[in-house]
């Protein structure tokens, strides 16, 4: 399911044995490490730019046999949880089909709906992936420019809550980037009772 040749969005596109949800190009960053603020939308060959606002309706026919992938992944180039609404009826489906569903997030959930999220992500997410990518305030300032002040706060508070409603945490860090302490990011997951998960700078998706 390859768009780039295609106006149609790619919404679904598979890698390997996981299936990945594209549900929205809105962020609540502006990493400067990120394909698409560096001229690319694509994602191994996948084009995976939105020009409209995804619904459920739009990926519920796209989504397949669950049982013919691992897991269903929400990921993309934008913040999966900008728009919940879908991503929640597209995770309960998924279940209610006994499939598994992991989410890629920037743990900025929280602070952009002003309410905790985890009780509803709690009911249809199995695993969740957070990237924390930096030690410090200023070094996620400067890799990652939040649009909301305050980011970084929130995001600590979300890795500590997280693993109190979702099985699997993951929470993972770059490699290479400047003025980021790796095995700080490291402690950071793991006091919290999350994986820690190392990724290498260049290596998205
Ligand atoms: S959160 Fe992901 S998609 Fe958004 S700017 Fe950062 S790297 Fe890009």
């Amino acid at each position: 399911m390859n768009a780039s040749t295609s106006p149609t969005p790619t919404l679904v596109y598979d890698i390997g044995n996981h299936r990945y949800l594209n549900i929205t190009a809105r962020c609540t960053l502006r990493c400067q490490f990120c394909p698409k603020h560096n001229g690319s939308k694509q994602v191994h060959d996948f084009d995976l730019s939105l020009s409209q606002r995804i619904t459920a309706e739009d990926v519920l026919p796209l989504l397949g046999n669950v049982h013919d992938v691992e897991e269903y992944v929400f990921c993309g180039f934008g913040e999966p949880t900008l728009n919940l609404e879908c991503l929640l009826q597209l995770a309960h489906a998924i279940k209610a089909q006994g499939g598994r569903v992991r989410l890629n997030t920037d743990g900025l959930g929280n602070h952009f709906h002003r309410r905790n999220i985890l009780p509803e992500l709690s009911q249809c997410i199995d695993s969740l992936s957070i990237s924390l990518n930096a030690d410090t305030p200023e070094s996620y300032q400067q890799h990652c420019h939040p649009k909301l002040a305050n980011s970084y706060k929130a995001l600590l508070e979300f890795i500590q809550l997280a693993p109190q409603y979702i099985p699997q945490v993951q929470v993972s860090a770059i490699n290479g980037l400047a003025n980021v302490n790796i095995e700080r990011c490291r402690g950071i997951a793991e006091q919290n009772g999350a994986i820690f998960k190392q990724r290498e700078l260049d290596k998205i998706g």
